[in-house]
């Protein structure tokens, strides 16, 4: 690390904001895992089963996910709440209200309902009908939604939480245009999204692809950062979309719930024609989610490289390179030395420093 981007009190003061995320981090994990084991072999998940049991299948499927869903995300609550409200509150990022928090909250438990009830009624429903092959015909289904999920997020997900409005400053526009230009991948749309009812952190992404592509600009960030910031942070953007990250990482997605469906039948088998077992397939996913953590985050590590390496190439501005990411750092208290096990399983990008020194190769390079 150059001891000229950030001092030893940065580092220390970001560790302190960090830490603690990270044990939360552990601890909704395990107490998702808990709760999953106790609805699924406790004698009050069987108390539970029977509110919905003699529903009918496809009743007892869809009541039984919500009922799953809904008891696991109101033991989650305090964690939850400590997340995504207290914690941030105490660190000056959190720009909302308690009712707005919890509205949120309530969005994203419909959201979750409605995909869990849908998946699980799918499955039940294929493995009673197909009992010798409902593994390929679930696979195909759950991998086949994954698709349509990523397809439509940024026109159906997205826009429950946030409101996105066209880029009104012109120059720019044409700019950031300009850019896209230059990278072969035309920009039909960059969208500001209303981050600042939530949070004072900066950010931007890409999301969807074909029709529903989108490189979306907090507004925070535009608060933040001058124009050859945010020109330089578009650059990055467009190199994930000139990369097909969004398309690769659908693709992955879509393999890992085919994976998920394989491991669920291995252990399973025809017992998944039984609405009662959502509680172990979940646990199952849980489990698998955790194992494909460490190789998931090395991948997307990966990509941000990249995307931070076209960055460079597309706008030859190193300054900016710089500015930009000691400014992001500083906006959103990045963890800027972060323990080793975090790193390795949490990381979707590289470390401030990490992408630093990478800005500084880029630019030593013959
Ligand atoms: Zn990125």
């Amino acid at each position: 690390m150059s001891s000229s981007d950030f001092s030893h009190a940065d580092v220390e003061r970001a560790a302190r904001y960090h830490r603690p995320r990270y044990a939360g981090t552990a601890a909704a994990f395990g107490l998702t895992a808990g709760v999953y084991a106790a609805l699924a072999w406790s004698p009050s998940g069987s108390d539970l089963w029977r509110l919905v049991d003699g529903l009918g299948w496809a009743g007892s499927a869809a009541a039984w996910a919500a009922l799953v869903v809904g008891v696991t995300e109101g033991v989650q609550l305090p964690v939850s709440w400590w997340r995504g409200l207290a914690h941030e509150r105490r660190w000056g990022f959190s720009t909302q209200s308690t009712p707005g928090w919890l509205l949120d909250r309530l969005k994203g438990l419909a959201v979750a309902l409605a995909v869990t009830a849908a998946a699980w009624t799918a499955v039940v429903g294929l493995a009673r009908a197909f009992p010798g092959w409902w593994p390929a015909a679930a696979a195909v289904v759950l991998a086949g939604g994954v698709l349509l999920l990523s397809y439509v997020a940024p026109v159906v997900l997205e826009p429950i939480f946030n409101r996105f409005a066209p880029l009104d400053d012109e120059q720019l526009g044409a700019d950031l245009r300009a850019l896209g230009e230059a990278a072969g991948v035309p920009v039909r749309d960059v969208l500001v999204a209303d981050t600042s009812r939530r949070t004072t952190k900066v950010n931007a992404y890409v999301s969807g692809f074909g029709a529903t592509c989108r490189i979306v600009l907090s507004d925070t960030l535009l608060v933040a950062a001058g124009a050859p910031e945010v020109k330089l942070i578009v650059a990055h953007e467009l190199g994930h979309r000139r990369d097909r990250h969004v398309v690769k990482g659908t693709v992955l997605a879509m393999t890992g719930a085919a994976v998920c469906v394989v491991v669920v039948w291995a252990l399973l088998g025809t017992r998944v024609a039984l609405p009662r077992e959502l509680p172990v397939v979940l646990l199952v996913f849980t489990l698998l989610e955790l194992a494909g953590l460490a190789p998931a985050a090395t991948l997307s590590r990966r990509w941000e490289r990249a995307a931070d390496r076209c960055s460079l190439e597309l706008t030859g501005d190193v300054d900016a390179f710089e500015r930009a990411h000691v400014e992001l750092a500083r906006k959103n208290l990045a963890d800027l030395a972060p323990p080793r096990l975090a790193y390795v399983l949490l990381f979707s990008h590289p470390t401030p420093p990490e992408r630093l020194a990478l800005g500084r190769a880029w630019a030593a390079a013959p």
